[in-house]
């Protein structure tokens, strides 16, 4: 089982200065550092409130020529430069404060993005990224052709083919991985593009109005105009960058190899929806899974502290519930007339919950058994009383050679009630 990595944000800020290229309108856009679990969320630095729209899935309003997000009645056009860029330079969290509509285009690529995100550096936070599996494999039909195939993979990986009727492109094919520099190295560079023959019809509706020489690769009837292309496919390594972008409104790590024929926005968006649904579908039914395991859980009445999972994330984080009523055995005895629940039983509690999270994190849980290694940093904080619900938060903090370092919390009415940092083994039973 790999661990995922840490969330990461820039180190310092970083800004750039361009046209949109369909606004044609200049715009400044700030990278600055964000808190773990901020995730990328645009500010449009311009508006009256200074509103926030974050880059995720729920806040994409177009697809034309380009994503556009949206939030609190403002937009930001053209988002899947940065995003891409963003995504390759492994930042999860980063404020975007954009004065302007539109996130300029530079020349066209990914790679002034890119290179400057890589130059400011980033830096570990305290929290995990989540990691979004392609679990099996399904198709999603865009509109105009697109299709896509997304199928498990250890890592993330795109395969595209575009087809165009125009000698300079055809049809062009090429497979890609994403993470480690591959993104970096084989797709940043490469920049827009569109046809000269188009240019009068898109402005007149609004949209190309910056497009220039300078940031953008424009085919002629027959031939590139001005200029080399920087690789003999551009168009799709550019497309590729695009999609990379897109998915990255997911707002996780993605895992799984995406097979896409002819990409467009509309349809990089939709294979996003089906990609999250399908995850958060089977984290739901994963959650009625650890149902069961709870009762694989080797202990029983008076012993068994844990009634409910509530949350579960695996490998990563649980949400355990504790609902202490007064019929508890403990109370008849911790004291009487002055019903306490003892602070071991919350800690034991708490570890119970931790040890599903390691259960699941076996194989053949039913098999084995959890041993409490040590216990650290254990505070109580206020007494637990019968009528209290304890919610338990347990996250994994390492897992390496079957020993596991967890963090938990139990809160009540969100207040702590007690805290401890533990380390467990996982046994043979
Ligand atoms: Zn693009």
């Amino acid at each position: 089982m790999t661990q995922p990595r840490l969330q990461q944000t820039v180190t310092g800020e970083v800004s750039f200065e361009g046209v949109g290229i369909h606004t044609g309108k200049p715009a400044t856009l700030t990278v600055r550092p964000a808190a773990p679990g901020a995730g990328i969320v645009f500010v449009r630095s311009d508006s009256p409130n200074e509103s926030r729209i974050p880059a995720r899935l729920e806040h994409v309003a177009g697809t034309e020529l380009g994503t556009t997000l949206t939030a609190d009645g403002v937009e930001v056009l053209t988002v899947e430069h940065i995003l891409a860029a963003l995504y390759a330079c492994e930042i999860d969290n980063a404020r975007i404060e954009l004065h302007g509509r539109e996130v300029p285009i530079l020349d066209g690529s990914f790679e002034p993005y890119a290179r400057a995100l890589d130059e400011v550096g980033r830096e570990r936070q305290t929290e995990r990224v989540e990691v979004v599996e392609v679990a099996e494999a399904f198709t999603e039909k865009g509109s105009r052709g697109s299709s896509y195939t997304a199928l498990p993979a250890e890592t993330f990986l795109v395969s595209a083919t575009i087809e165009f009727g125009h000698p300079a492109i055809g049809r062009q094919h090429g497979g890609f991985a994403i993470e480690d520099g591959g993104f970096r190295q084989n797709i940043a560079s490469a920049r827009t593009f569109g046809f000269r023959n188009d240019v009068d019809a898109l402005r007149e509706r609004g949209f190309a109005r910056g497009a220039s020489l300078e940031n953008s690769v424009v085919l002629g009837t027959e031939e590139v105009v001005g200029g080399n292309l920087r690789h003999r496919d551009e168009f799709l390594r550019h497309k590729v960058g695009d999609l990379v972008g897109d998915l990255s409104l997911i707002g996780a790590r993605l895992r799984g190899h995406i097979v896409a024929e002819r990409p467009s926005h509309a349809g990089n968006i939709a294979l996003a929806r089906a990609i999250r649904e399908r995850h958060d579908r089977r984290r739901r039914d994963r959650r009625l899974d650890i149902a069961e395991i709870l009762d694989a859980l080797p202990h029983r009445y008076p012993l068994l502290l844990v009634d409910r999972i509530v949350d579960f994330e695996p490998s990563r984080r649980i949400v355990g519930l504790k609902n202490v009523t007064i019929n508890e055995p403990f109370f008849r005895g911790h004291f009487p007339g002055h019903p306490i629940m003892p602070g071991v039983l919350v800690v034991e509690a708490m570890g119970q919950v931790g040890g599903l999270l390691l259960m699941d994190a076996v194989e053949n849980p039913k098999d084995k058994v959890v041993y409490f290694m040590a216990l650290r940093s254990v505070k109580w904080r206020r007494p637990v009383i019968p009528g209290d619900q304890i919610l338990f938060e347990v996250e994994m903090v390492s897992f390496r050679r079957g020993v596991c370092k967890m963090r938990g919390r139990g809160t009540v009415e969100g207040r702590v009630v007690a805290e401890a940092e533990m380390m467990a083994r996982v046994v043979d039973r």
